[in-house]
This record gives C-alpha cells, structure tokens and sequence, in this order.
C-alpha cells in the first residue's frame, strides 16, 4: 500500500465490476477509504471483503444511480459514514450498440440516463463536499474523474446513442473544470479503448459477435490498467492536473 491517498475518502459508481472494482481496489491501496456504490449489492459485498481483509475502509452503498434521490442518499451517506469525500470516480455506465434505425429508442434513454444525467446528478451532489474537502486537511486538492471513452473523442457508426453520451460527459467535464479550477477541485475525464470487462454483454449476440470480430485478435486492457490512470490522476501533487487522458490497448486502431 502506498501512502498517497491516506486520510482522503473516495465514491467511486459502478464498482460492483469491471473499472469501477478495479478503480476502487488502485485507490484503497494507495490509502484511500473508499464507498462502492452499484446495483449489485452481493457484488459490492463480495469487493468490500476483500479491502477489508487487506486493511482498507469500505462502505457498501447499493443504489441505482439514475433516481436522483438514491444519489443524493449515497452522496450523504458516504460523508456521514466516511467523514468526508476528496475523490469522485463517475464510473458507472453502460453501452448498448447497433445502427440507429434498428435502436430501440428506450436504449436510448436508459444510456443517457446513467452514462449522462446519472453522472451530472452525482457530480451535483458531491460538489459541495469536494469543494470543502479541497478547502481543509492536508492535501488541499480534491478530485472528480469522469469516465468517457473514446467513443467521447471519436464517432463511429452503430454507436450512436452511446457516442452522444459519452461526447456530453466529455463537454460537461471541462466546463465544469473551468468552474472549479479555482477552488482546487479537478476535473478530469479517462476515455478508455477496449477494456475487457461485462460492458459488452448487455448487447444481441450479434452485436457482440461483431465486438469479438473488431477486438478478438488483439491484447485488450484489463480494468486495472484503467484503474491505475485513474490512481495516477487523483495522486498528482495539489499544483497538477491531468485534465484528459485516452487510453487504448496499444493494438487497437
Ligand atoms: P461493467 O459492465 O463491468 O461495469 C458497469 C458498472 O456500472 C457496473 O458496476 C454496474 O453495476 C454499474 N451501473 C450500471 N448501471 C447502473 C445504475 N443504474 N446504477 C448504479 N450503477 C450502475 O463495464 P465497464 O467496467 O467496462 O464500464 C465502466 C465504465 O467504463 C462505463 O462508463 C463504460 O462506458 C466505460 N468504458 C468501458 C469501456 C470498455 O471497453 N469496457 C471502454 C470505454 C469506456 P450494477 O449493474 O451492479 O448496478
């Protein structure tokens, strides 16, 4: 364990998996107190477990993060259990692809709802705590770390639906980085390549088998390799800010 992140207190969204599991075990072990929020409370339980066992701190919050009141409870309950929160990790996503005159636009609509607005309303609701986190304790800085994708930088057919939302948390981040900056609260957003995790599995067998033709011959990442940019960025010194980072499996074009 290093020390970088001892004292500071994390949420990361969607750790019941993938990123957010591999982003909540990076910050735990660089010191961090870490809430995992998800729908998947056994997932969560299972992860918490496993911190503990290795002498971190871990809060279970199982919470859908598109009902805005789930969020603001998780948001609360992190502060009043953990004692504060330096580190947002908007994690939480999901990617439904296909052509969009066969989308259902439901698909639509529920990406939006967690990639986007999901992250807008958590954001809103920690921002208070962030920024009075960044004004007290020793490190004077505090984080929120968006994750896009590079479907946020670039477009691409059949992935319509998931590009807008992607493209929107990539526009929110650095406007709202402008915003914060003074107050030493960060902004940064990580816009993975192909990582190899459950994301993919929400899709037809047909569109997964098209995912396995485009990405089955190369080496993908592993969630921990998005993990440890994220650890990175949030253990930068007060003075740095890594505001963007693309990061793709070295084989992907
Ligand atoms: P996973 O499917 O493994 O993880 C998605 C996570 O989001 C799960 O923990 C899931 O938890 C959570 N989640 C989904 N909906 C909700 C909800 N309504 N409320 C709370 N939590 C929710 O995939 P990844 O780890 O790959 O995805 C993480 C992020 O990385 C996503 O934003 C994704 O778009 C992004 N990304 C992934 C890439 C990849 O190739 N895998 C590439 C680029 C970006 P639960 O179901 O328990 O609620």
């Amino acid at each position: 364990m290093d020390a970088a992140l001892r004292g500071t207190v994390a949420l990361v969204t969607g750790a019941s998996s993938g990123i957010g599991a591999a982003t909540a075990e990076a910050l735990a072990d660089r010191g961090a107190a870490v809430a995992l929020v998800a729908r998947r409370a056994e997932r969560l339980d299972e992860l918490s477990g496993r911190l503990r066992d290795a002498g971190a701190t871990a809060l279970v919050i199982a919470a859908d993060m598109t009902d805005e009141t789930q969020v603001r409870e998780a948001v609360e309950r992190t502060v009043n259990e953990l004692g504060r929160l330096d580190t947002l990790v908007n994690n939480a996503g999901l990617m439904i692809l296909g052509r969009a005159a066969d989308a259902g636009t439901d698909e639509w609509r529920r990406m939006t709802d967690i990639n986007l607005t999901g992250l807008m309303n958590t954001t809103h609701a920690a921002l208070p705590h962030l920024i009075a986190a960044a004004a007290d304790g020793d490190r004077r800085v505090a984080d929120i770390v968006n994750v896009s994708s590079v479907a946020g930088r670039l477009a691409v057919a059949t992935a319509a639906g998931y590009c807008a939302t992607k493209y929107g948390v990539v526009a929110f981040s650095e406007a709202l980085r402008q915003e914060t900056a003074a107050q030493h609260v960060r902004v940064s957003v990580v816009e993975p390549g192909a990582v190899d995790t459950e994301l993919r599995e929400h899709n037809s067998p047909e569109v997964q088998e098209q995912l396995t033709r485009l990405f089955g011959s190369i080496e993908r990442l592993e969630a921990r390799d998005v993990a440890d940019t994220i650890g990175y960025i949030v253990s930068r010194p007060r003075h740095v800010a890594v505001s963007e980072l693309l990061v793709r499996p070295t084989e992907q074009v």
